[in-house]
């Protein structure tokens, strides 16, 4: 039987680095991903995203021009153009990604796997053993239930749209569902974010989320709050979204922005003794699993964080781990975030939850007209937190802004 010492499934962010490290340890190394490798991020994620955020806070400083006395006539966006654009960023992505395993010398192989015993992979009738695992397969977009749910677009299918919905509703309210919704506002689609919770963006500055929700508001996005998608009818030229509230809203596309568990479908986790649920693969602070210490997660797959580059970030420490042995323990505690609207919110802590920091040692500061100083006349708008709570064991320091430049 054929043995690998270290084995990536999944050619995401956090498969790549954590394969590419390992084999520069001079360990012998596979990576196994049945779809096209190079990540989320790079294909369908967060790149080709802010190539349609750039294009509408484009559109947004052109149409603003006359303000400044640059006459230009009227702005209009080719949408269509946009999409090839983003493709110009997108398409050589899985080329260059199988490039750079070849120059590497991971063993490369595009098929599903699963496990069959604690130290055994299944691979195209392949038995594989190995010494190590790192579980990087991903997120994928939540399944959902109600009578018309397969109507229900995904970020995917929205990001290869090439014609501007003239009304778009967006089930969730987390940072994919606000970035869609302030691209496609900005466009004029008419928007309705439909959330379950009683507020957007968990987790963040709940000051700054309801300055930017206003914002949202002021380019006609209409939030729902409390209330669960009760079924998606078609109807001959849109559909119809029925609301528990007993609401209609009528759309042309409709988005599912509800979050993604992580992706371990047929895998067969419990045949290699490994403890899971939906938020992801169990792993202790060293990422590796408690019921099968050759196994690790990282990425969306285990799910802490869904992020770029906390997948990278817990790839490496994968490598390490699995390499050297000695723990080397995850460290969430200043992870920057933002999301990526006009203007952005950014957040330079993640872990805690915003909504927490309160008390003397959190201050509040609105500065209009950023930099008046320097910059004369220079338009803008800046809402700056900024937390510095000293605690005993962990000091507690962090900001988040929604200004233009984040
Ligand atoms: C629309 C959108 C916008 C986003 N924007 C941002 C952003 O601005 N900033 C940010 O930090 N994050 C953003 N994210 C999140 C970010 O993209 C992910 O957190 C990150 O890419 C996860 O990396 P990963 O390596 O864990 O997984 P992925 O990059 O998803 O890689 C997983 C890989 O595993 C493969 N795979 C699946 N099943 C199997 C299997 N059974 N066996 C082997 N391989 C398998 C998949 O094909 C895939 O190639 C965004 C996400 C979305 C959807």
């Amino acid at each position: 039987m054929e043995h690998y010492d270290f084995i990536a499934l999944g050619g995401g962010n956090a498969g790549l680095t954590a394969s590419k490290r390992v084999k520069a340890a001079g360990k012998k190394v596979a990576l196994i991903d049945p779809t096209p490798v190079g990540g989320l991020c790079s294909l369908n994620g967060c790149n080709p995203k802010k190539v349609l955020v750039r294009a509408v806070e484009v559109l947004h400083l052109v149409r603003e021009a006359g303000e400044h006395g640059i006459r230009t006539g009227e702005a209009k966006i080719d949408w269509s153009a946009v999409i090839d654009r983003k493709h110009r960023f997108t398409d050589s992505v899985t080329d260059n990604t199988e490039k750079g395993l070849r120059a590497a010398k991971v063993d490369y192989i595009k098929a599903p796997a699963r496990f069959t015993a604690p130290d055994r992979l299944e691979v195209n009738g392949r038995a594989l053993a190995f010494d190590g695992v790192i579980v990087a397969t991903g997120s994928a977009p939540r399944c959902l239930s109600f009578p018309g749910a397969d109507l229900v677009a995904t970020s995917d299918q929205i990001l290869e749209a090439r014609t501007v919905p003239s009304r778009l509703a967006i089930i969730g309210a987390g940072a994919v569902a606000l970035e869609f919704a302030h691209v496609f506002a900005r466009l004029g689609s008419n928007v309705h974010v439909l959330n379950r919770g009683q507020e957007a963006l968990k987790g963040h500055d709940r000051e700054l989320v309801s300055r930017l929700v206003s914002h949202l508001q002021s380019l006609g996005v209409v939030f729902h709050n409390g209330v669960e998608v009760k079924a998606v009818e078609a109807n001959p030229t849109s559909y119809d979204v029925q609301l528990s509230d007993g609401v209609k809203v009528g759309a042309d596309l409709v988005l599912n922005a509800a979050g993604r568990p992580a992706n371990l479908e047929g895998l067969c986790l419990e045949k290699a003794q490994v403890q899971y649920s939906e938020h992801g693969v169990d792993v202790n602070e060293c990422l590796r699993s408690p019921g099968n210490p050759r196994i690790f997660a990282a990425g969306d797959a285990h799910g802490a964080r869904e992020l770029s580059p906390v997948a990278s970030y817990e790839g490496a420490i994968v490598a390490h781990n699995f390499l050297h042995g000695e723990e080397r323990r995850v460290d969430y505690s200043a992870i920057p975030s933002a999301i990526f609207t006009v203007p952005p919110l950014g957040c330079s802590r993640f872990d805690r939850g915003w909504g927490a920091q309160t008390g003397p040692r959190c201050r509040s500061c609105h500065a209009r007209h950023v930099g008046v100083d320097r910059f004369p006349h220079c338009r803008g708008e800046a809402f700056i937190r900024q937390s510095d709570q000293r605690k005993k064991q962990r000091p507690h320091r962090g900001r988040a802004s929604l200004r233009p430049g984040g």
